[in-house]
């Protein structure tokens, strides 16, 4: 039995004090460490480098410990208890760290608890204490999912099963709201730290309907019996993490919806769609994951190809399961759809990288992206989300639509949940289901990267793609911009547009078009009433030079997608629609 104690001790310094005490340590002297990367989130963070101060003592005499490398620690051998004391400054709003202030404290176990070389199987018990009464706002209480055996006034203790187990389960300490709900017997609750004037029956309301759903389609295996959603509630921020038996979201004050307003904003849709995808990774990477994940090593990168099938197909259905349980209309999730897809089309990346590589890339491409992005990589969510649909439809098509990518996923949860995804297991999934082989498929869409064939997939089930110019951004134009004291500066530069073809740079701030001085707000009109083959003169400053360039109009490059449903649809396509929208019957 390893134990910690965690003392919220210094909330305006941000730091935490922990203790570790492990009862008989290594002969050859205690290895201790602490992660490089969380789970769900595909970058090296290094959180050891938040660790403050470290020391060690046994029986109440010092123990020497010698830094072995950034995040490696050793004790000198010792034969009595071992006690690891250490602070962890935690100043992160984020769902991937640790935070403290008076007002809350929130941590993932990967930035806060040190594993014990050796010891990683033994069941841990954790102290959790409440934070000094002069430095702390309101009256805390603890949210997580950790095993709670019992509480007091002054600390709560918690036990895992392992140590994997204990860093699963963040934390929140606060004066929260928070609400509960059940779904098919399974204990359900919604923390909200932070102001905000949510109408809570709503959410309630509609959190119920995505749990039901998802709980439904997996079947009879929920791979939990409690559920937690904790969520910080900011001015600005959005963003979630997924953990086995709860996720920890972020969202701005306005993505929820308040008590007067009658329909769903747009903000709030996205909302609810984060917690549709979060919630749907219990079952789709936390539960079923890529073999490599089953015991991940969190001191290095761990590559897998999957991504799109982890991100890409959650992302497909987060926003897919609103339309199905009516929370979207048709109409609405055809435009949400239609986003996804101009997001990919905005940037050559997609025929650059394909998305097994964007997963296999993603610690060094995408969570470290650069100006050239769209140049050069794609997202597996989004073009992940694009391949599901066309790979639905695919199957749908092949199979005389009695089969759908529900079936792969329910078929992929049962039998390797177990075992792990290995990279080529999805194929022969859907070759086994299918009785066809998708090898070609696979080939042209997964590890190549052949346009996707939407137009002819949306067609399938009556709904219309159209690609346009979007008189709102500069995408045809070829640059993205953002506001530099009232001017336009370059953030992105597309390849192959006439801004790139002009030589204008990424930091070039647009100061006049034909002598005329330009403002912010009114350049993309400006740039967007003129016509293909106008040449218009630039000037811009660039390292505080100025400079002008010409640069000939072309706006050839449609990226812009419009999704609408078909009129007059034959009884087949109606019904395939119908299918799609609303699910098969079973
Ligand atoms: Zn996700």
């Amino acid at each position: 039995m390893l134990r910690y104690k965690l003392f919220p001790e210094k909330p305006f310094a941000h730091i935490f004090r922990l203790q570790l005490e492990i009862k008989k340590p290594q002969d050859s002297g205690q290895i201790i460490s602490l992660a490089n990367w969380i789970p769900g989130s595909y970058l090296v963070r290094n959180f050891a480098k938040h660790v403050v101060s470290l020391s060690a003592s046994s029986d109440g005499d010092r123990v020497k410990v010698k830094k072995l490398d950034k995040n490696h620690w050793q004790c000198e051998p010792c034969s009595g208890v071992l006690l690891v004391e250490y602070e962890v400054y935690a100043f992160d709003l984020s769902v991937r760290s640790a935070y403290l202030s008076d007002e809350r404290a929130f941590f993932n176990g990967t930035s806060i608890f040190l594993k014990a070389h050796d010891f990683e199987d033994e069941p841990c018990e954790i102290e959790i204490h409440q934070p000094p009464k002069s430095q702390s706002k309101g009256s805390w209480k603890i949210a997580t999912t950790l095993e709670k055996l019992h509480e007091s006034k002054t600390h709560s203790t918690y036990q895992a099963s392992n140590y994997n187990q204990l860093i699963d389960h963040p934390v929140e300490m606060a004066d929260y709201q928070s609400f509960d709900f059940s779904v098919s017997g399974i204990p359900h609750q919604m923390v909200l730290t932070g102001e905000h004037n949510t109408d809570i029956d709503r959410l309630a309301s509609d959190l119920r309907l995505i749990c039901q759903h998802h709980v439904d389609f997996f079947g009879n295996n929920t791979p939990f019996d409690h559920y937690l959603f904790l969520t910080l509630v900011m001015t600005k921020g959005f963003g979630g993490l997924e953990h086995a038996d709860s996720t920890s979201l972020i969202c701005s004050r306005e993505d929820l919806q308040d008590s007067h307003v009658e329909e769903p904003t747009s903000n709030y849709t996205r909302f609810i769609s984060l917690c549709c995808h979060e919630y749907f990774h219990a079952w789709w990477v936390k539960k079923l994951r890529p073999s490599v994940f089953l015991n991940p090593d969190l001191n290095q990168e761990t590559y897998t190809k999957q991504l799109w099938i982890f991100e890409g197909f959650t992302s497909y259905y987060d926003e897919l399961t609103l339309l199905r349980i009516k929370l979207l209309s048709p109409d609405s999730y055809l435009n949400l759809f239609a986003k996804t897809v101009t997001r990919v089309y905005s940037g050559n990346g997609r025929l650059k990288q394909s998305i097994a590589e964007s997963s296999f890339d993603a610690w060094t491409k995408f969570y470290q992206q650069d100006e050239n992005a769209p140049n050069s990589i794609v997202s597996y969510y989004g073009k992940g989300a694009l391949l599901a649909f066309v790979l639905d439809v695919e199957i749908r098509k092949t199979t005389k639509d009695t089969v759908t990518l529900d079936d792969v996923l329910r078929y992929a949860y049962i039998h390797y949940s177990a075992s792990g995804l290995e990279d080529d297991d999805m194929a022969n999934i859907v070759k086994k289901l299918t009785k066809q082989s998708f090898d070609t498929f696979f080939e042209k869409y997964l590890y190549g990267v052949d346009e996707l064939p939407l137009q002819e997939a949306f067609s399938y089930v009556g709904v219309e793609c159209r690609f346009d110019i979007n008189a709102k951004d500069l995408i045809a134009f070829g640059v993205r911009v953002t506001n530099d004291n009232g001017s336009s500066k370059i953030t992105q530069v597309l390849d192959d547009g006439c801004a790139q073809a002009a030589g204008l740079f990424v930091g070039d701030v647009i100061i006049a078009i034909d002598d005329v001085k330009v403002a912010h707000e009114s350049l993309v009109s400006f740039i967007n009433k003129s016509f293909s083959g106008t040449t218009l003169k630039f000037t811009i400053a660039r390292d505080q030079l100025i400079k002008e360039m010409f640069v000939k109009l072309s706006f050839n490059n449609k990226t812009h997608c419009t999704l609408s449903l078909m009129n007059d649809l034959d009884s087949k396509t109606k019904k395939r629609q119908k299918q799609w929208f609303y699910g098969k019957a079973k």
